[in-house]
């Protein structure tokens, strides 16, 4: 057994508030069609993951490729800053040795077995009793004990496993030796209220429950990846999957810079904390993007382009008056320069004075009246008004009034 005192001892302590953040980015986001990465683009998002703060990163599924298992083990070499570096497998000799070979590198390594407990899962999938599946997940961790500093099991499709069932594996692999439990829901059936109530009756029932910690893995099928991520943490997960961008299989996981951002501005509810360097997450996020050549939609939470951006006039008025009237983070916290104040026909005079003033004009009331009317005209033609049509609108240089177009 791989130094077989390290589990014990710094990261497994429910009692504290410290949530883990096990990025599977590079894992479940990377199955998604359209997001592979050769494993060049892979390390390069680890080495920012790294930067990030992320405590665990799920590098891979060794046994799935060859470009999987050299990816990881690169990973695993390459990162030394404390990141855990963790490979995925299945309940199978083969599958385990591989992820432990990938690993052998590793400052520090986590082997994730996984199984269906769930009833649909055991009968339509595996084939499999439900004692045969308690048996190979058991003969599982035991293996990967072997071959790692720490184990994580996952019982797959856990939110529509019965609950009795699910708690006799639990404590079965905690005796085998997991530090880590993970309850996913894989599919994103779940809501959040069920999610809470299920994890507090597992860390009730689990034989063994205040040795490991709990982890939570959600999907966003229903658009509640996040929610049930945070009912799990206020249920007593300690552990939370996620990936930037929200990226993963189907409709994705829940997004890392939602939970990071919801656990640390909703901090006097949860009582909770990561280690992740908040003003990296546009900058990972970016990373992503620029990697996969997929975009982010404009409104999207903490990381779309729109996340701090005004056009509203009674917005932008608030928003010049005090900053906490519209926005509840600061752009600088998670990563973005500055609030962006967006010129467009939504827009009122305070922003458009505020504008022109920082462009180093002076404008009396009459001339900002003239400019407002001709500034109105023109932005009904286009969506954003940019600093170059202000100077023309300022010299008087382009526009007409919407009495003068009447006329
Ligand atoms: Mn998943």
């Amino acid at each position: 057994m791989k130094n077989p005192n390290r589990q014990a001892s710094d990261t497994h302590n429910v009692s504290t508030g410290h949530v883990r953040i096990f990025d599977t980015t590079l894992r479940d986001g990377e199955q998604a069609p359209g997001f592979a990465l050769d494993p060049k683009a892979k390390l390069r998002m680890a080495q920012m993951l790294e930067a990030l703060g992320v405590d665990v990163l799920e590098a891979g599924f060794p046994q799935a490729s060859p470009d999987d298992f050299a990816a990881t083990a690169r990973i695993a070499e390459t990162l030394r800053e404390g990141t855990t570096v963790c490979a995925l497998a299945r309940c199978r000799d083969g599958d385990i040795d591989r992820a432990g070979r990938a690993l052998e590198k590793a400052r520090r390594s986590r082997i994730h077995v996984f199984i269906s407990t769930s009833p649909l899962h055991r009968e339509h999938k595996l084939g499999m009793s439900s004692a045969q599946v308690l048996d190979a997940a058991v003969a599982a961790v035991e293996r990967a004990r072997g071959l790692c500093d720490e184990v994580e099991f996952s019982a797959e499709d856990a939110m529509r496993t019965e609950p009795e069932y699910l708690a006799e594996v639990f404590s079965a692999v905690v005796a085998a030796g997991a530090g880590t439990l993970n309850a996913p829901d894989t599919v994103g059936y779940a809501i959040p209220s069920e999610v809470a109530g299920r994890f507090a009756w597992l860390r009730a029932h689990v034989k063994g429950a205040e040795r490991v910690v709990f982890s939570c893995h959600c999907h966003d099928d229903l658009g509640m990846g996040v929610a049930n991520s945070l009912a799990a943490v206020s249920a007593g997960a300690r552990q939370v999957e996620c990936t930037v961008n929200g990226i993963g299989e189907r409709a994705g996981n829940a997004a890392l810079e939602e939970v990071v951002m919801g656990l640390k501005v909703r901090a006097n509810y949860f009582g909770a904390t990561t280690r992740v360097d908040t003003r990296k997450l546009n900058p990972a996020s970016r990373l992503l993007v620029e990697l996969t050549g997929q975009p982010v939609q404009a409104n999207k939470a903490i990381v779309g382009r729109n996340a701090f951006a005004h056009e509203s006039g009674i917005h932008q008025h608030g928003m010049l008056r005090h900053p906490s009237t519209y926005e509840i983070m600061r752009p600088q916290d998670v990563g973005v320069d500055a609030t962006r104040l967006v010129l467009g026909k939504h827009s009122g005079r305070a922003a458009l004075r505020k504008r022109l003033e920082a462009l180093g004009h002076a404008p009396d009331e009459v001339a900002l009246d003239d400019i407002f009317a001709r500034f109105k005209v023109l932005a009904d033609q286009r969506h954003e008004i940019h600093d170059r049509d202000l100077e023309m609108l300022a010299r008087g240089r382009v526009g007409r009034t919407l009495r003068e177009v009447a006329a």
